[in-house]
């Protein structure tokens, strides 16, 4: 018997500050895998995917699960918001997808609960009422408060909250968010209550599974697996620009500690990175239009958030964060997404270096005080102005938007591998 040689393992990760249609290219490459897992982040994440006429914005279902072959999980580096998930899962049934049997949540996930919710949004609130700086502008999804409670060893995991006797650690939980709540000044009931935090526990034990295992079983039949991140590189927690960053590792390296397999499995590492530089929430963005270009871009780029609806921040191209990028989650390739959107610009620019006083940048700083004071060096390059929307293979680009192309390629340190050039699945050009 010849052995089965062991399955390719792909992680698709942010490269600049989430948005950057992750959705898209995990929809794309998830054609040909067996197991499409997210490794870390919960329901702040917004993917929105396009099939046939229809539009699918998940949160907590890897984007994967709208191929009828794909097994869907959330590794232990999730946060469950097990609501958000059943809804999601029963808005995908109710529109004909094939969901039973197909999704599955480690046991060692956290668990994310109203009351974390509602820690997020009173802290956000009390540092918008102070102005003290201190605002993230976060999605109120819970997820800071979850990876506290995780990382303080006080957090409720899937497979706590399906033990016996799990009220009483609920209880705990809740306990201690009535209290933080009450010191933010905010009301204590907005945690809700310990019958509403277990509801669902009963059919999350239908969906619990061994996700590591799972997807070493798959490598070992020879079965390829992605790995979804969610958000980017700017902002995670270690990398990106920290304090305005989210509660989690978002960047490649994460990706086998948040599934639960081993970093030798990782064979490819995908960069998305959008066309153009675009952030939700604050925090800085060195590249960032002044207002009229900005409020041009937006309507260009339709770039309002998919899980808060809040206006993104647009900006050029920033090629030190792209060059980060690569360093940090060891890029195999990139793929460039919403090309298509710069198509009636008369010039496009790409930032090759920051200018901080008199010393220039060719990596990110570490504190917010320098990457606001940094001053993007721009490369200009002629626009293409012509559409692109209907381009398949490389040669069908205008030889300016290859250019631009290329030139991103060279400045981040990355090949290419794919340009995706409007919201079908089939607008996109595969170079590898
Ligand atoms: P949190 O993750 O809700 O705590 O928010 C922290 C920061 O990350 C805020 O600036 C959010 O706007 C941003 N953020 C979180 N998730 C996403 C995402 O999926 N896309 C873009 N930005 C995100
Ligand atoms: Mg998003």
């Amino acid at each position: 018997m010849t052995p089965v040689p062991r399955g390719s393992c792909t992680v698709v990760v942010g490269c600049q500050w989430g948005d950057e249609g992750k959705g898209k290219i995990v929809d794309v490459v998830a054609r040909e895998a067996k197991i499409v897992a997210r490794y870390q982040g919960g329901a702040n994440a917004g993917h929105t995917v396009h099939v046939g006429g229809d539009e699918f914005v998940l949160h907590q279902i890897p984007s994967g699960v709208l191929h009828p072959s794909v097994r869907c999980l959330l590794g232990n580096g999730v946060v469950l918001d097990a609501k958000q998930f059943f809804r999601e899962y029963d808005a995908l049934v109710a529109r004909g997808v094939e969901v039973d049997g197909r999704v599955g949540v480690s046991a060692r996930a956290h668990v994310v609960f109203r009351h974390h919710r509602a820690v997020d949004r009173a802290t956000e609130e009390v540092a918008v009422r102070t102005a003290d700086g201190s605002e993230i502008g976060t999605t109120g999804r819970g997820i800071g408060p979850a990876y506290e409670d995780k990382t303080g060893r006080r957090g409720v995991r899937v497979a706590d909250l399906l033990e016996a006797g799990a009220e009483g650690a609920v209880k705990r939980s809740l306990n201690r968010a009535r209290s933080r709540l009450r010191a933010l000044g905010a009301d204590p009931a907005a945690a809700g209550d310990v019958e509403e935090a277990t509801a669902l526990a009963r059919r999350l034990g239908g969906v619990v599974a061994d996700v590591g295992r799972e997807i070493d079983d798959a490598l070992a039949a020879g079965e390829s697996v992605v790995l979804e991140g969610a958000q980017g590189t700017g902002l995670d927690v270690d990398h990106g620009t920290y304090p305005y960053v989210t509660s989690s590792n978002t960047t490649a390296g994460a990706a086998a500690v948040g599934a639960g397999i081993g970093p030798t499995e990782i064979g490819t590492v995908t960069g998305v990175a959008k066309a153009y530089a675009t952030r939700v929430g604050n925090g800085p963005l060195p590249t960032e239009f002044d207002q009229a270009m900005d409020a041009r871009m937006r309507k260009l780029g339709g770039e309002f958030g998919a899980t808060t609806g809040r206006p993104r921040r647009c900006g050029w191209f920033d090629g030190v964060v792209a060059a980060y990028a690569r360093r940090v989650n060891g890029l195999t390739g990139i793929a460039v997404t919403k090309l298509d959107v710069l198509d009636t610009l008369p010039e496009v620019k790409i930032a090759t270096a920051y200018r901080i006083g008199t010393r220039v940048h060719r990596t990110l700083p570490p504190t917010v005080g320098a990457l606001t004071a940094a001053q993007p060096v721009y490369e200009t390059l002629p626009g293409w102005q012509s559409p692109t929307a209907g381009a398949r293979r490389w040669r069908d680009l205008p030889d300016r938007a290859q250019a631009y192309l290329n030139r991103i390629q060279e400045v981040a340190g990355a090949p290419i591998v794919m340009v995706s050039v409007g919201t079908r699945r089939s607008q996109v050009i595969r170079l590898a």
